[in-house]
């Protein structure tokens, strides 16, 4: 069976879901392009930011699908500069984020973002632990999923020197809470609400 037939045995359409979780409705957008136009990364990317919205109002499935499988949704930096230009004030950011998210759980998550990928695992795996990031524990996260191990080595004493890379993490009070916060996005959307 296809991803996008499997989708669409349960699915209730992606702007809505973005809609639910975000807040955010892309139906707002009326592709004036002003944030294409404002975005340091549109021509590195396979779809501007105007694109990726449109692929998610037309609600047919295997342009969501196209949207999830994009190089875009991981380049996406959360600069900011389309949502302030934007005069829908759409918060074009914070709907990439989700996107990221939904790829990532569909396994749609395209082959180039695969460094990217790790990052950003990476960088969630250390806050989940500790509740805020320990940048050491970063760097080694990311290197295992890479294999990217020499990578910027020669850097690391001069930081270390600096006192700007702690080897050992210090975790927050509200760690636990934070924790939780994890488990409750990982779970099911029908068990979130
Ligand atoms: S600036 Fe806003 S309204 Fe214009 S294309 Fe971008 S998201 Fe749509
Ligand atoms: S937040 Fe993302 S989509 Fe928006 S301008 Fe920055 S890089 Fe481009």
């Amino acid at each position: 069976m296809s991803g996008s037939s499997q989708h669409t045995a349960h699915r209730q359409g992606l702007a809505t879901e973005v809609q639910e979780a975000t807040g955010e409705s892309v139906l707002k957008c009326y592709q004036c392009g002003k944030c294409t136009a404002g975005c340091p990364l549109a021509a590195e990317a396979d779809h501007s930011p105007n694109q990726i919205l449109r692929l998610l109002q037309l609600g047919l499935p295997e342009l969501e699908e196209q949207a999830l499988r994009s190089l875009s949704i991981w380049l996406c930096l959360t600069c900011e500069t389309c949502a302030a230009r934007c005069p829908q004030e759409v918060d074009l950011p914070r709907i990439m984020e989700y996107l990221r998210q939904e790829s990532l759980r569909r396994g749609l998550v395209h082959p180039k973002a695969k460094d990217i990928l790790a990052f950003h695992e990476s960088f969630l795996d250390s806050i989940r632990k500790g509740g805020r990031l320990h940048e050491v524990g970063l760097i080694a996260g990311y290197k295992l999923r890479t294999l990217h191990l020499l990578q910027d080595v020669l850097v690391a004493p001069r930081l270390l020197k600096r006192g700007k890379l702690k080897l050992l993490p210090h975790s927050i009070p509200g760690r636990a809470a934070v924790r939780r916060l994890f488990e409750r996005t990982a779970a099911p959307r029908e068990e979130r609400t």
